[in-house]
């Protein structure tokens, strides 16, 4: 697995992302919930451009539990991510001035979603996330991207065959009832409605 290191512009940004939002750690959901939705209507617009030729299939968004191995995943089959696209927009805390922001705004923990750092709030119930995507582009290779946070991380090439994303959060200590069914469930009736792609948990379709 080839190493590197992530570059933000302050190398404490985890543990201030965590401090952050502590208090509303539950909107990892709901922020890794709108980027599986916006790699599904990307791919959307592709297709209606002609760009994307093939089988769109089932686009639901999934949400699974797996208690077993104590993880939480939310799958899409939207756009995927290249090698490159994961190592720009995974590697990268996109914005400049994270610490001096927060400082400002440290009240308001709705901004996440507004500056290029949703994805990274799945650390806030996360000791590690797993990224397994593949992009729809033809002769795409999959990619595993893996983060304990720390903030290196490891990617290589794996053998995913479907297009689209995996986000697999191993659900930390503090954080057990995220691999809740019940949790799970009302997050989703508080966040997860009137989305422009059905969102499928357990049996159950919306
Ligand atoms: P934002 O959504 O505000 O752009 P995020 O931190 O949530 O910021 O995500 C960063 C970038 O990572 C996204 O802009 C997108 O390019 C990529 N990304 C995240 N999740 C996915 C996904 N499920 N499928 C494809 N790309 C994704
Ligand atoms: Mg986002």
């Amino acid at each position: 697995m080839q190493k590197g290191t992530i570059s933000v512009q302050t190398e404490n940004i985890f543990p201030i992302i965590k401090k952050f939002l502590y208090s509303d750690h539950e909107i990892f959901l709901r922020e890794l919930i709108s980027n599986a939705i916006d790699a599904t209507t990307k791919l959307q617009t592709l297709a209606s451009k002609g760009e994307f030729k093939g089988k769109l299939g089932d686009l639901m968004v999934e949400v699974i539990i797996d208690k077993d191995n104590g993880t939480l995943t939310i799958r899409d089959h939207g756009i995927g991510m290249t090698e490159e696209e994961v190592q720009k927009y995974l590697n990268q805390v996109a914005f400049s001035s994270a610490a001096e922001f927060l400082e400002k705004y440290k009240d308001d923990a709705n901004i996440i979603g507004h500056f290029g750092l949703g994805f990274y709030s799945a650390f806030m119930v996360a000791d590690k996330v797993e990224v397994r995507t593949k992009s729809w582009k033809p002769r795409s290779k999959g990619v595993t991207w893996v983060c304990e946070g720390d903030p290196e991380y490891g990617i290589e090439k794996n053998d995913k065959k479907e297009r689209g994303t995996d986000v697999i959060l191993y659900i930390n200590e503090e954080n057990k009832e995220f691999l809740e069914e019940g949790r799970i469930e009302s997050l989703l009736q508080k966040y997860c409605k009137f989305l422009p792609v059905p969102i499928k948990f357990g049996t159950r379709t919306e």
